[in-house]
């Protein structure tokens, strides 16, 4: 696969390749990669990349407990977004990569 950085959607690919990085750390439960993908992702936002909501995936949720890399299930009181994942989780992610709050448990 080829990924051109110039394309309007690079972004989104970026963290689109890390989601299924993290969903193999999750079903291997591969602590070391898992610990890879965070340095990656924050090495990526202080290069100024911006974390896309759907970024969110690859941290666990705090509100369903839906794994990394899995989708967020419907929860009473916490509707989901357009990306389909709880605002939590998105903001718990950004903070976490930007080291604000100590990064969240990978597998629930
Ligand atoms: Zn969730």
């Amino acid at each position: 696969m080829q990924i051109n950085i110039d394309e309007p959607d690079a972004t989104e690919q970026f963290w689109a390749g890390m989601r299924e990085a993290a969903a193999a750390a999750a079903r291997h439960r591969d602590n070391s990669l898992y610990e890879a993908i965070v340095k990656i992702g924050k090495s990526a936002l202080a290069q100024g990349i911006e974390l896309v909501p759907s970024g969110g995936l690859f941290l666990w949720c705090p509100i369903c407990s839906a794994q990394s890399g899995q989708q967020c299930i419907n929860t009473p009181r916490h509707p989901l977004d357009e990306s389909r994942l709880h605002p939590e989780r998105t903001e718990l992610a950004e903070k976490a990569m930007r080291g604000e709050v100590p990064l969240p448990k990978p597998f629930g």
